[in-house]
């Protein structure tokens, strides 16, 4: 389980339906650096119907977490592409702490480090609420919910006019597994990286445009340059 990128990165953390798909887009183009997503990531693979997308279907429909050494070398091959040169924004990875610990060495040996981890902070009453509601763009992946922030034209996103759908692990038995996969496994990163003094919380249950202003000063960007964007 090794990881090869050897640049600095920034993490989104929070639980499902905290509202980090929403944002990551945002504050990667804004970083200069692209997203990389490990959920989206294994949806391709799972399309593509590669190896790994195969043996990542079984624990995605029922809300586990994949494999460690599954997605630490997916993430470490795609932290190796060229456009990952100037590091890149991490949304869903780590995901445990023995994924943090495999991100860190690697990092570290080469001179990197994560240089911050956002932990976007929601109640968990308000998690299956925005699950069950959620719409995200097949194409770009930008997200809606149909009550808090619908799209202008039912079914097609906003951003790039592609298809809108509802993710099948979006139903209520399933984001229950999810949200509790997360607190037995994910919240103990936010403590790893509290520790090692990179964590940055911003209060996720606020309107999307005051929310993203924090997640700006939080990564260090001046929020009006941001807003014009
Ligand atoms: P997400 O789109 O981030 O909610 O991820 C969807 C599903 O992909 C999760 O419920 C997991 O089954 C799997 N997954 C995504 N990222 C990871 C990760 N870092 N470690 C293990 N499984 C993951």
């Amino acid at each position: 389980m090794v990881l090869h990128a050897h640049h600095d990165v920034v993490l989104l953390l929070g639980a499902p339906g905290a509202g980090k798909g929403t944002q990551a887009g945002y504050i990667a183009r804004a970083l200069g650096v692209p997203e990389v997503s490990s959920g989206n990531l294994l949806r391709e693979h799972r399309k593509r119907g590669t190896e790994l997308g195969r043996l990542a279907e079984g624990y995605m429909d029922r809300g586990d977490l994949v494999p460690d050494e599954l997605v630490v070398d997916m993430i470490a091959a795609r932290l190796d592409g060229a456009d990952a040169a100037n590091g890149v924004l991490l949304d869903g990875f780590p995901r445990t702490v023995a994924q943090a610990n495999a991100l860190d060495r690697r990092l570290g040996a080469n001179g990197g480090a994560v240089r911050a981890a956002v932990y976007l902070d929601v109640p968990m009453r308000a998690l299956v609420e925005r699950l069950s509601g959620r719409w995200i763009c097949q194409s770009c992946h930008a997200s809606f919910h149909e009550i808090f922030s619908p799209p202008t034209a039912p079914g097609a996103c906003d951003e790039c006019q592609g298809t809108l759908y509802q993710r099948p692990d979006d139903t209520r038995d399933v984001v229950e597994t999810r949200i509790a996969v997360y607190m037995r496994d994910t919240l103990p990163v936010i403590e790893h990286y509290r520790h090692l003094g990179v964590l940055q919380r911003v209060d996720g249950n606020r309107g999307m445009d005051t929310v993203r202003g924090d997640l700006c000063r939080a990564v260090g960007l001046s929020v009006p340059m941001l807003t014009a964007a």
